[in-house]
């Protein structure tokens, strides 16, 4: 990016946010895990890091979140890390399914009863009990460990009170789980698998730790810094593509024609994007549309993307 570009951005994401701000009024925060239900429903934040190192910020950026569905990305790239990809995909599809991301339809309905991808709650418990460590605790361990590394934030730290009351409420997840060892999908205790899944759900952050975390997978895995390799490229290359292809749940495809940025969306609001090469991108908003985007956060992507012409496509 030119540095007028650069100051464009600069200049304008603040006016950018407050005009997107308004679109918090159409959604709904998430209570189906209670805990979530406490966050300001009219915030809207955004940062973005260039992998040249620069930084802007905008809105209410300084809002803690929770990770939730955006943190599917990260354990799928350690456990293909842990396992290698045939493993991974012996256990997990690679297709988008067009259901809701808590969906069980298609576990019945299509053989193998596989989860079609590992972005889909059933395809991320799977994925939780690939990751290698001895016992729930450990595995959890070396899942924050990892994000801490790709965010450069050594106090990345679980939310307990959402981890709680996720666990306290998600007979959801659990039911999905029990169907899922019945088929011979999950290995091991389906409590440790979903004590794993619902603590990496549960890592909280700001939209500086998704930027410098997304900015990795820009870097196509190095660290944005120092050069290191955190992540292999091929892996990269997966995890930017299930982004693309399910990472808004069933309004991916809207998302690629409108934004056009690799992105991953959770529950409480937040999104990573990034534009390969050259910017990590971390937005909340905790008021949701229907498909359980964050409202404000998908509108603002896609002024950003519009005015600075950044689809990829
Ligand atoms: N922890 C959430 C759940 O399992 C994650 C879902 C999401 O962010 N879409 O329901």
């Amino acid at each position: 990016m030119t540095t007028a570009d650069w100051q464009r951005l600069e200049t304008s994401l603040p006016a950018w946010v407050s005009e997107c701000r308004g679109y918090t009024a159409q959604g709904k925060v998430a209570s189906y895990i209670p805990e979530l239900s406490k966050a300001p429903k009219d915030a809207l934040g955004i940062t973005i890091m260039s992998s040249d190192g620069r930084s802007v910020s905008a809105g209410d950026s300084e809002l803690a979140f929770t990770m939730q569905s955006i943190s599917k990305v990260f354990t799928l790239i350690l456990a293909l890390m842990d396992n290698g990809e045939e493993a991974v995909f012996r256990k997990v599809g690679m297709e988008p399914t067009g259901d809701n991301f808590n969906s069980m339809l298609k576990l019945e309905l299509v053989q193998p009863g596989i989860p079609f991808n590992p972005l889909i709650n059933a395809g991320a418990i799977t994925i939780s009990s690939l990751i290698k460590g001895n016992g729930s605790a450990e595995k959890s361990a070396r899942i924050l460990q990892f994000f801490k590394r790709l965010s450069g934030n050594a106090s990345l730290a679980y939310d307990s009170d959402v981890y709680l009351s996720e666990s306290d409420t998600g007979d959801l997840n659990r039911s999905m789980a029990y169907l899922l060892k019945d088929h011979g999908v999950l290995e091991g205790k389906v409590d440790d698998v979903l004590d794993v899944y619902f603590r990496h759900c549960s890592i909280r952050g700001t939209c500086a730790d998704l930027a410098r975390m997304a900015l990795v997978l820009a870097n196509n895995g190095s660290d944005p810094l120092t050069g290191e390799i955190l992540i292999p490229r091929r892996y990269v290359q997966i995890a930017k593509t299930f982004m693309t292809t399910c990472g808004m749940y069933n309004a991916s495809g809207e998302f690629a024609i409108q934004v056009g940025l690799p992105a991953k969306s959770g529950v409480s609001g937040g999104i990573l994007a990034l534009l390969p090469g050259r910017y990590g991108i971390g937005v909340i908003g905790p008021a949701l549309n229907a498909k359980g985007n964050s409202c404000a956060g998908v509108r603002l992507l896609e002024t950003i993307s519009q005015e600075m012409d950044w689809s990829m496509f």
